[in-house]
């Protein structure tokens, strides 16, 4: 087993290793889907009663720092949110021009298939690379779109290797992945935040705050960066998920190529044990209404 730390390097350098494209993995018979799933985002009624209007957030943490959510509650309704990184670095253009792919249609169709609502963490160089994609995305409603950075680089001055964003620069990254967002056509892009890597710090936080985001973080680290064995992927996930759990995957087949394959057995075995499938926005929301 690989220990959670080398898993996570892994996790957080994605991109950095050309790895071979996994295609081809639409031929799974469909599993049957529960209509609770389905349910379209700001269809939860907030305590008063009215349809929410605004997406829900955390309340800002102390000294103008943005909100961390990690995980929903352990409550006895047992829900989970699967959680992709869309994954692309401002400087691999010419990768991307050179055939290397940094998006995963399979993985979108099966979460169509299964009627998973999931959460899409993009970046805004990835948006831009593939504006079809980010804007199928995001105007369906069994997804939603949230903020991964415009550059994938890292918000603290160690992040397992990756390029850094100089403090006074973190606020105008976050802003640039909404504005790439936009251009391409996604309109309601979630104020959520996840730092690449994952890495964040004090200053990272304070920086993000400006942008109004509530960063999202994780508990469940499902191995799928770099993985070869979709199997040891499912039983990862499997392994972690408890109720309220966060869990983070990617949607970027060169990097992650078994997330697909992963997914297909996921999906069936959590809602077997009784798991509904919710956005983070759900779980936030629940969290907000203590
Ligand atoms: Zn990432």
């Amino acid at each position: 087993m690989i220990a959670p730390v080398r898993r996570l390097a892994a996790l957080c350098v994605l991109g950095a290793v050309v790895t071979g494209c996994g295609t081809g993995h639409n031929s799974a018979p469909s599993e049957p889907s529960r209509p609770s799933d389905t349910a379209s985002p700001g269809g939860s009624a907030s305590p008063g009663g009215s349809v929410a209007a605004r997406p829900p957030t955390l309340a800002p943490g102390p000294a103008g720092l943005a909100p961390v959510f990690k995980n929903g509650k352990r409550a006895a309704e047992k829900t989970v949110a699967l959680t992709f990184d869309a994954d692309m670095t401002a400087d691999q253009g010419a990768r991307a021009a050179g055939g290397e792919r940094f998006d995963n249609p399979a993985l979108l169709a099966t979460l169509r298939r299964l009627k998973v609502p999931s959460t899409v963490f993009m970046t805004g160089r990835w948006a831009e690379e593939y504006p079809d994609q980010a804007r199928s995305i995001g105007s369906d409603p069994l997804f939603e779109v949230a903020n991964h950075s415009y550059s994938h680089y890292a918000f603290t001055s160690r992040c397992y290797g990756l390029p850094t964003v100089a403090p006074d620069k973190m606020r105008a990254d976050v802003e640039r992945a909404f504005t790439a967002f936009r251009k391409v056509g996604v309109k309601n892009a979630m104020p959520y935040f996840r730092f690449p890597g994952g890495c964040y710090d004090r200053t990272a936080l304070r920086n993000v705050a400006q942008a109004g985001v509530t960063a999202v973080q994780w508990d469940v680290v499902s191995g799928d960066a770099f993985a070869t064995d979709a199997d040891s992927v499912a039983e990862e996930v499997l392994r972690g998920v408890q109720p309220g759990s966060v869990v983070v995957m990617h949607c970027t087949r060169s990097a992650a190529p078994t997330t697909e394959r992963a997914i297909r057995k996921v999906v069936p075995e959590l809602r077997k044990r009784g798991y509904r499938f919710v956005r983070v926005s759900e779980l936030i929301g629940a969290a907000g209404r203590g």
